[in-house]
């Protein structure tokens, strides 16, 4: 075994031998893999080998089809059969709804590059002769993709890997992990020790215990996954033996499990109710091609199911039962890319579809240790989109929610119910008063929207359609009221969000923004630093607030940050909530190593009011003596304020483009400050507003999120962001590649756009944008404009058509839709209500 090495990845399942492979494939012959017991003897030998192309995560959908396109490949290269049976994968739709998600991720999938077909119910009939289709209302297909042979794909892996000079050392566990005084990591095992460079934990079920060694909590813990496979049934055999195309993967979402053939019988995977979290402590340090006790009590409805749709599997008997053990993180997608607080040690875990996700997920994370960054937008999938709230008890709820809910239909304004309320600001209970319907972001509760007083959706509106285990409209907790309805068109609350947006237009509205990712950075070296990694100037003049871009070495935007200088060489940093882990460890990170710059969190320490609206201004004043009239406090500057006795940092922001605060308290002093607010709001028409009216009204004013239109694939000024990128200030991080990158030219260009003819869904984001029938850019953002009574999105689409006036498609649920390119905010362009 080497003692050096320039990598060391820890784990042999395919995604463990899949990232080896990709730093070879990169250059780093030195690599190492370490392998306690057997390559895919952990969760891998024993999966279905399905190849799912269908994911509606932007960064899981790349991901998997560069798998589905390498695999056969892999096979040409090294001389290795991985069984790749492209065979396509049918997936059934028995409701509108169904189909709805079918025709958003065909969108999806056209903007990513994924060929999807849609059939009728005698198209399914054709080609999957077994299936009954009553009840069918259709099914898309993916012509691409099938199952592979799991072991085999890993074996294809390591040899390509050893092939490129890495080394595979089976039979040896990892005891310990620590750090050298030098800044190597040493890696102990049971056979000697290693130094490396950089370390990658693709441990799969074992991942907690692997993070232990670093004092990493990894927020990944195992479900139970079973499938079934029978008997040979005649029917199958039978079209063996006169070479008929074997059928598809058979996907009945609306009843949660797939079906495929298996040896001439069938393969049955439900993804049902009530499995559970596994190895919560974690596997014995024996185990190895491990089961479990299978449970069929647990699959009958599912297997009923199976039987109707396809009678021919009730007539066989079951050979044998896998219940094996299933990575899971709180959302289903895996964790690939940095450790949070660590350098170089890298996280390729919680992988739940492991065999399909390998390859891209080796790819991109090759990439980003070697080069320094992925090619593709990993936000999706990037571990630090869960935070320290994390813990094994919130995971062993999550996951298993998110397991029970693989196939059921994912809504965009879909809200999770398990391990809630977790984390709550102190205003929760008055805004619930109010009529506060909760979303979550980062562990938070944070109000969605507002129902009126006693609202509640009806017996009607309640009609469940006949499927397994979706429902759309759960109520928060046992025995409250329902008051809203997921969908991809505009559900219940789509005029109370309205209701919303007009009054901040027409009054003032109060919007709880708590989540905010805060962090005070400070000392002498405070300013030089955030200059030197910032694309925007930081103010000279105190008070002052900038809006900051910090790009990626490609000139790619990583990250958005609001800065105010609070007191000199102490800066306030505010950026999205949902991004509080990720941007905290970005920065610290960059962090010089001479001490004159201490990064301090404060987000749980302040709370955030949003007092938006033409009357938010005179309502302030009534409670603070400080002059707030625009010479003395003018837009985009931040001041320190008593509001009766609540001593806070006004900043004069915000996200929906009116006269507006930010109220930046001390949390302890949350509920003072609301009330004082909401008494004195009473005579100028204070109403609470949520965040789906905020991301309204931002659109409105063609204001850019991180994650949409500010993304690592954009360049800095592709997302017109030249009022905030200032190349001529000196150095930033970012600055020549951005320069070399404009020279070379653009491949997009952002857009705002007016949708025509919309009747009851708006766009949402990653629709496709058509010119001629082409696609030529995709959606980032979509919604109804109450205060300009349109039809709006918001895109990226090839620079040539761009200009105003331009005219393109946008496809809304398979509809294609007239789309006009108008100039940017069309809610009040000069900006007049926010200077007012
Ligand atoms: C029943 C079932 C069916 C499935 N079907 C599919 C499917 O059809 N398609 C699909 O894409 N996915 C499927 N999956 C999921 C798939 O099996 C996993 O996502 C995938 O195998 C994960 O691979 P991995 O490399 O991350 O983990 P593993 O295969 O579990 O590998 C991790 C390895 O790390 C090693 N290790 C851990 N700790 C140490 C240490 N300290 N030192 C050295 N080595 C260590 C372990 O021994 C293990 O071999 C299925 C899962 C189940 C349970």
């Amino acid at each position: 075994m080497r003692t050096h090495a320039r990598a060391v990845v820890i784990g042999g399942g395919v995604v463990g031998v899949a990232t080896l492979y990709h730093l070879a494939r990169k250059g780093w012959s030195d690599v190492v893999l370490l392998e306690r017991k057997e390559l895919t003897s952990g969760s891998t030998w024993h999966a279905a080998g399905l190849l799912p192309l269908f994911n509606l995560s932007y960064s899981v959908g790349q991901i998997h089809k560069y798998s589905v396109a390498l695999y056969p490949q892999l096979e040409a290269e090294t001389g290795q059969n991985v069984g790749f049976r492209k065979v396509s994968n049918i997936r059934l739709a028995r409701t509108k709804d169904r189909f709805d998600e079918y025709m958003y991720y065909a969108g999806v999938a056209r903007t990513i590059g994924v060929t999807v077909n849609v059939l009728t119910p005698e198209e399914v009939k054709a080609l999957w002769p077994l299936c009954e289709t009553d009840g069918l209302l259709g099914a898309i297909q993916h012509p691409d993709d099938g199952y592979i042979q799991p072991a085999d794909l890993t074996q294809a892996f390591a040899k390509g890997a050893r092939a490129l000079g890495a080394e595979i050392n089976r039979q040896t566990t990892v005891t310990a992990i620590t750090r050298t005084p030098s800044g190597e990591w040493k890696i102990t095992t049971d056979k000697g020790d290693i130094l490396a460079e950089h370390v990658v934990s693709a441990t799969g079920s074992f991942a907690r215990q692997t993070g232990a060694m670093v004092g990493l909590d990894i927020p990944v813990l195992p479900v139970q996954h079973q499938y079934i496979v029978t008997e040979p049934h005649p029917a199958v055999v039978e079209r063996r033996r006169q070479g008929l195309p074997e059928m598809g993967v058979l996907r009945e979402s609306d009843s949660s499990w797939y079906l495929r053939e298996e040896n001439g019988g069938f393969l049955l995977g439900p993804y049902e109710e009530g499995a559970p979290a596994c190895y919560l402590d974690g596997p014995s340090a024996g185990a190895e091609y491990e089961l479990f006790q299978e449970d069929l009590d647990r699959l009958a409805p599912h297997i009923e199911t199976a039987m109707a749709r396809v009678p021919a599997f009730g007539e066989v008997g079951v050979k044998k039962v896998y219940n094996g053990a299933i990575a899971y993180t709180p959302d289903g997608s895996p964790a690939i890319g940095p450790a949070w607080d660590l350098p170089n040690f890298w996280l390729n875990e919680g992988h739940s579809f492991g065999v399909t996700a390998a390859g891209g997920a080796g790819w991109q994370l090759a990439e980003w240790i070697v080069e320094g960054e992925p090619s593709i937008d990993m936000l999706g999938v990037d571990p630090r989109r869960f935070g320290p709230y994390a813990s094994r008890g919130y995971l062993r709820k999550k996951n298993e929610e998110a397991y029970a809910k693989v196939f059921t239909v994912h809504y965009p304004d879909e809200e999770r119910v398990a391990a809630r309320p977790l984390k709550t600001a102190p205003c929760y209970d008055r805004m619930k008063a109010l009529g506060a319907v909760f979303g979550t972001v980062y562990g938070w509760e944070r109000p969605n929207w507002f129902a009126p007083p006693g609202y509640a959706l009806t017996a009607d509106d309640l009609a469940k359609p006949d499927v397994l285990l979706n429902e759309n409209h759960p109520a928060p907790r046992p025995g409250e009221a329902i008051r809203e309805k997921w969908s991809f068109r505009r559900s219940n609350y789509f005029r109370f969000v309205g209701e919303e947006c007009l009054n901040v237009a027409a009054n003032v509205g109060l919007q709880d923004m708590t989540p905010f990712a805060k962090a005070l950075v400070s000392g002498p070296g405070a300013r030089a630093w955030l200059d030197s990694i910032f694309a925007n100037r930081i103010p000279k003049t105190r008070g002052r607030i900038a809006l900051c871009h910090l790009l990626t070495r490609y000139g790619g935007v990583r990250s958005e940050f609001t800065v105010f200088e609070r007191e000199p060489d102490s800066f306030y940093l505010v950026s999205a909530g949902a991004l509080e882990r990720h941007d905290h460890d970005t920065l610290r990170k960059l962090l010089p190593g001479d001490g004159s710059v201490a990064f301090q969190p404060v987000t749980e320490a302040m709370g955030v009011f949003v007092l938006a609206g033409p009357n938010s201004r005179a309502l302030l004043q009534t409670l603070t003596d400080a002059d707030l009239s625009n010479a003395a406090f003018p837009w985009l500057s931040g001041k320190r304020l008593s509001v009766g006795p609540v001593g806070l940092d006004a900043l004069r922001v915000n996200f929906v483009g009116e006269l507006g605060f930010e109220l930046h308290h001390p949390i302890a002093m949350q509920n003072a400050l609301f009330d004082l607010l909401w008494e004195a709001g009473r005579a100028f028409g204070l109403k609470p507003f949520g965040i789906r009216a905020m991301l309204s009204m931002a659109v409105e004013k063609s204001y850019r999120l991180v994650g949409r239109e500010l993304s690592i694939e954009y360049a800095a000024f592709e997302s017109g962001l030249d009022r905030f990128v200032h190349p001529n200030k000196g150095q930033f991080l970012g600055r020549d590649a951005l320069v070399a990158w404009r020279e070379k030219g653009f491949a997009n260009r952002f857009v705002t756009m007016e949708v025509h003819d919309v009747t009851d869904a708006d766009a949402r984001g990653s629709e496709p944008i058509l010119h001629k029938g082409e696609m030529v850019g995709r959606c980032t953002q979509g919604t109804y404009g109450w205060r300009v009574g349109r039809s709006l999105a918001l895109g990226m689409v090839r620079p040539a058509l761009g200009d105003i006036g331009q005219e393109l498609e946008i496809v809304i649920l398979g509809k294609p839709h007239r789309a006009t390119v108008i100039a940017e905010s069309p809610y009040d362009p000069e900006n007049a209500r926010l200077r007012a």
